[in-house]
């Protein structure tokens, strides 16, 4: 529902992109996990796709090391906010500390300030919206969302996104949690299958900022 009706929520919020190219973008939230994340560049690395790695602040303090690693593979990193607040309740000055605390440190940990932001749980209000732009950042979040957080089982998670894809689709899925143990294992099982059948349909694999580049926004 919320996927759906997203673009008349708000425009200044990238949901996907116009393009008749055959081109996607997957998206993964809440990492980098000591786990899951390594499981999953190696299958992007196997597969020749390239991604795009929605950062929690909490977790690049935590695992430098992961960080580096998507970066020198040449995929893109996002910012996802520090600690996954409940950003809509908080005063702009709060949600731009939490956006700039995290830019400064994915900056300092691969030299490069993430351009992108994607809101926790994919909420936001205008204020939000005014913080993230003010912050010189734009806002993501996708229109293909497989609910893979439930584990509603692999061959579930692959339905749901190829059901839904088109060319220009940002895929929203999730190497890690917000706090404690996660298991994502079916997203990473799901996100093999899904590459394979993605590309002999012809679809190629882009980082959002190629994605978003096509449209020369
Ligand atoms: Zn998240």
């Amino acid at each position: 529902m919320f996927e759906k009706y997203g673009h008349l929520i708000s425009n200044r919020v990238v949901w996907s992109v116009d393009t008749d190219e055959k081109v996607v973008a997957f998206t993964f939230d809440d990492g980098p996990n000591e786990t899951y994340t390594p499981q999953l560049l190696d299958i992007l690395a196997h597969k020749e796709a390239k991604a795009t790695f929605f950062l929690l602040g909490k977790h690049v303090e935590k695992y430098p090391e992961i960080v580096k690693r998507i970066h020198s593979e040449g995929h893109e990193i996002g910012n996802h906010s520090f600690k996954h607040s409940f950003l809509p309740l908080y005063t702009k000055s709060y949600v731009k500390r939490q956006i700039e605390s995290t830019s400064a440190l994915i900056e300092k940990t691969v030299g490069t300030m993430p351009i992108y932001f994607r809101p926790p749980m994919g909420l936001f209000t205008p204020s939000m919206l005014d913080a993230i732009s003010e912050s010189g950042m734009t806002a993501v979040v996708g229109e293909v969302y497989p609910r893979d957080p439930y584990n509603p089982g692999t061959d579930k998670i692959v339905e749901r996104v190829m059901s839904r894809i088109e060319p220009g689709s940002i895929i929203i899925l999730h190497d890690s949690g917000t706090f404690g143990k996660v298991d994502r294992s079916q997203t990473i099982e799901a996100v093999s299958i899904i590459i394979d059948r993605l590309r002999d349909q012809g679809y190629r694999f882009l980082t959002v900022r190629e994605l978003i580049g096509l449209n020369g926004r």
